[in-house]
């Protein structure tokens, strides 16, 4: 099957250039700066999935753009849609495959971007962790990813979560290379509020601690899933090297610098991290921090032995939340019908060529 891999460029793609790169190439064709403006602010703006649709731009300017810069590098190998979310399957030049989701809920669409081919934490309960780790995204492979699911879906996206594949704060300096564009405003950017950005960590110490030095309020969701050291490190093998008692006071700084309300998530695991009494001690680890807590009943993977608690067993464990004063939210996650779910993104996803 033919997946529309770009021919070969020496140039990189128009979502990978600054405004001064791609301006400089219009001069190179004799057509005035401010057409490269124009091109940009349809790339950022209105969701183009091909030079085509580019229509404030002459049809002959059009085909010579195609012909000495692709738009894009990410080539679609896979799209299915489900009743609230749409997941895509890209591959990369070098063959490398991601996935990635519109995600809706009422009054909002959510894209859920990957960070990396694979993951290198090995999380036991997820199927990105197990697929291994392949590479890091460049900066563009993201964003690209936002750009296209746009151009593609006809849908803008309002929020961005950093939850597909990946650690993004393993891959920090690409990631907020994008998230930079993500965030300026046109035509350097998509004028997405870093408040309606969301990184997604399992706790890389260092990264938080950069992070709060940032001049951004991004959102910061905390991956913790047990509140004592030795069932962590059983489910997350890199909380050996990022222990609880490390990650909180970092949380704890970024908090207080960004002057953000952090969320911790926390997957439910039906007798390994659901008890009442890991409720109560999850309640006093969190209990003077400004944050809130989301439980992620578990997606299923088929090559793990984990199992989601029952709906009474997740209602209490929330309620024991609260009672510490934590407000929390069990998020029943969109895009189980096409295995777009927290935790079942994949590079060898079925349907795949
Ligand atoms: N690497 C980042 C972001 C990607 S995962 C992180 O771990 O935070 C996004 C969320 O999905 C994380 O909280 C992760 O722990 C959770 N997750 C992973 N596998 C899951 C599964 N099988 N079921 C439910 N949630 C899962
Ligand atoms: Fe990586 Fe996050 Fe999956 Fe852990 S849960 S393996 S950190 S993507």
């Amino acid at each position: 099957m033919s997946i529309g891999i770009p021919a070969p460029s020496s140039r990189p793609p128009a979502s990978a250039q600054s405004e001064e790169e791609t301006a400089a190439l219009f001069k190179e064709l004799g057509e005035p700066a401010f057409r490269a403006t124009q091109l940009r602010e349809f790339l950022f703006r209105k969701g183009i999935a091909s030079y085509e649709q580019v229509t404030n731009l002459s049809k002959t300017l059009r085909k010579r753009l195609a012909e000495h810069m692709p738009l894009y590098e990410l080539a679609q190998v896979a799209e299915q849609a489900g009743d609230d979310a749409r997941k895509w399957l890209w591959q990369a030049r070098d063959g490398a495959r991601v996935e990635s989701v519109q995600i809706h809920v009422p009054g909002r669409l959510t894209s859920c971007l990957s960070s990396q081919v694979g993951c290198a934490m090995g999380c036991v309960f997820c199927a990105t962790g197990l697929s291994g780790f392949g590479r890091d995204l460049e900066a563009h492979e993201i964003l690209e990813q936002y750009l296209q699911m746009w151009g593609r879906s006809g849908e803008h996206s309002s929020h961005v979560v950093f939850m597909g594949m990946g650690e993004p704060l393993h891959n920090y300096d690409e990631v907020l290379k994008a998230i930079r564009v993500l965030n300026a405003p046109p035509p350097k950017g998509c004028g997405i509020g870093a408040r309606r950005i969301t990184i997604s960590t399992v706790g890389i110490v260092p990264g938080i601690l950069r992070l709060a030095d940032e001049k951004l309020q991004l959102e910061l969701a905390v991956s913790l899933h047990a509140p004592d050291e030795e069932t962590r490190a059983r489910l997350i093998p890199v909380s050996r090297r990022y222990p609880i008692r490390e990650v909180m006071p970092a949380v704890r700084e970024f908090s207080r610098k960004a002057r953000r309300i952090v969320t911790f998530e926390y997957v439910l695991l039906a007798g390994v991290n659901d008890s009442e009494a890991q409720a109560r001690d999850l309640g006093g680890l969190l209990q003077d921090l400004p944050c809130k807590a989301n439980l992620i009943p578990f997606n299923p993977v088929s090559e793990t032995p984990y199992e989601r608690p029952p709906l009474e067993r997740q209602e209490r464990f929330k309620a024991l939340l609260e009672q510490a004063g934590v407000p929390t939210t069990i998020r029943y996650s969109k895009g189980r019908g096409v295995a777009a779910a927290c935790g079942q993104l994949r590079r060898d996803a079925p349907g795949a060529a």
